[in-house]
């Protein structure tokens, strides 16, 4: 039997279509665990199972050859007990279907457990697409082909897996699949959709600073020296809301000498200081401060940057900031450094688009209620709610967060229990695997 999570993902795909299969799917049910839609793809399917770290009985994972590009589409499903899996798609070039795989796995169950702790009534879904090699996805008209290659998937899946904006993808990307399917969110504002949930994103993180430095004691923002890595969508908002919450200073490192210069023009040099950095540049990561914000990349906080930290508390908003979650909170907690996970501190990007397809209110009192401090479900809240778990169990605050997510995702959705189980076993049913996608015959580039 071939293994083809060693393949790159074009090669797979050209396997795939040598084998005359366009889609694949495998479910997960307790009485049968996980079933492969084609038995030419078992080797497939044990590769999954052998993957301990990421997979975890994740209800579904769907693969599609794109009809137009020829590139590989996949969605994936963790729990969806809350409701239809919900998370954005992430345009990757990955290097083999292993990681392709992996990265899914693990940003859906990431996903759910975000959605569950932030109390939305959805499941944990995230997209993948296999950015082919080249250039070619620089290119708007490849790029129109490619996110209505998905949005047809995601039109075939029927609702299971709602997608929305990632890392690779862009308002413009979500308009072009909205073309072809309503189930996408964080379109743009122009054809009814959130827009931009930076902002939102920005609030949630400095509501969860503020939690955090209420529940370790350390007072309130007024008065502290904030450090930041990345000044960028996120950064930038999180920069001008500091300032309002009387911050002594804020100090900052950036890539974009562009970036930098306009933000320094803004503000007084005596309260912020933003320099400009090499990409490998890591010192804002040693800076003294009270609050050390990642916003720009994932994975700097690893042995080497921990061991040179001067913060309290690590809270910003880069997704899976620690290289190792598990071995890296721990570092953290033995030198007495509190971090907000970040799917608690960013959840305000998902929870700003997620129900968008209710209408949308300026000022919504649904989104705003997420950054009081009366609600238990807000981020202030929750944040202390973690950090104090953390702190009576002996865990991480990371386990903690994990936890309590874990438990919220066991509540069914009050008006549509268990559909999306319902939804998967009727496309399996119904030859969803064997169809035929739509669109002209598979012809790559
Ligand atoms: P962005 O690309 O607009 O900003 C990131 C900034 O970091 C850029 O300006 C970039 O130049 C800078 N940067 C990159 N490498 C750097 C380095 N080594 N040192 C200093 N600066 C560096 O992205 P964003 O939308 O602001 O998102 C920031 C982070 O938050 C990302 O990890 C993203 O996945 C996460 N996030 C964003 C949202 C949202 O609403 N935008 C929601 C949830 C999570």
């Amino acid at each position: 039997m071939v293994d083809h999570s060693r393949l790159p993902p074009q090669a797979f795909v050209e396997q795939l279509q040598a084998l005359g299969v366009r889609r694949a799917a495998f479910t997960h049910s307790p009485a049968h665990g996980l079933v492969c839609s084609h038995p030419k793809l078992e080797a497939l399917g044990q590769s999954l199972l052998s993957n301990t770290r990421d997979y975890d009985r994740h209800q579904a994972i769907f693969l599609e050859v794109g009809a137009q590009t020829g590139a590989l589409l996949g969605a994936f499903l963790h729990r969806t007990r809350r409701g239809q899996g919900i998370g954005g798609v992430r345009l990757w070039p990955y290097d083999s279907v292993a990681e392709f795989l992996s990265d899914g796995l693990r940003l859906s169950r990431g996903m759910g457990r975000k959605n569950a702790l932030a109390g939305l009534w959805w499941g944990g879904g995230k997209g993948v697409i296999a950015r082919p090699p080249g250039q070619q996805h620089t290119d708007p008209a490849y790029r129109a082909k490619l996110f209505h290659d998905y949005g047809r998937f995601i039109t075939s899946l029927r609702g299971a897996y709602v997608t929305a904006e990632d890392v690779g993808t862009t308002p413009l990307d979500m308009a072009e699949i909205y073309q072809v399917t309503r189930f996408v969110v964080c379109a743009p504002e122009s054809v009814g959709g959130s827009g931009n949930p930076s902002q939102s994103t920005a609030r949630g993180v400095v509501s969860a600073m503020e939690g955090a430095l209420d529940a370790l004691g350390l007072g309130e923002l007024r008065g502290k020296t904030i450090a930041m890595q990345g000044v960028g969508n996120v950064g930038s908002e999180m920069l001008a809301l500091l300032l309002t919450r009387g911050v002594a200073r804020v100090v900052a490192a950036e890539v974009s000498a562009e970036a930098v210069r306009l933000l320094t023009h803004q503000y007084p040099a005596d309260r912020v200081r933003i320099k400009a950095v090499a990409p490998g540049d890591l010192e804002i990561l040693a800076e003294p401060c009270d609050v050390l914000a990642p916003n720009a990349l994932g994975g700097i906080l690893n042995p080497d940057t921990i061991a040179r930290l001067r913060t309290p508390l690590v809270c910003g908003a880069a997704n899976n900031q620690l290289l190792d979650a598990g071995r890296d909170a721990a570092l953290l907690a033995a030198r007495s450094i509190a971090i907000v996970p970040d799917f608690l501190a960013n959840r305000m990007g998902i929870v700003n688009c997620a129900n968008e397809q209710y209408g949308t209110i300026k000022e919504d009192p649904a989104i705003e209620r997420h950054y009081d401090r009366d609600w238990e479900g807000s981020v202030y809240r929750v944040t202390q709610a973690v950090l104090r778990r953390a702190a009576s169990a002996g865990i991480t605050s990371t386990e903690a967060a994990n936890l309590l997510a874990d438990e919220l995702a066991e509540e069914p959705h009050p008006i549509f229990p268990e559909r999306t189980a319902a939804i998967v076993q009727s496309l399996i049913r119904h030859g969803w695997a064997n169809a035929s996608a739509d669109g002209p015959p598979a012809a790559a580039k």
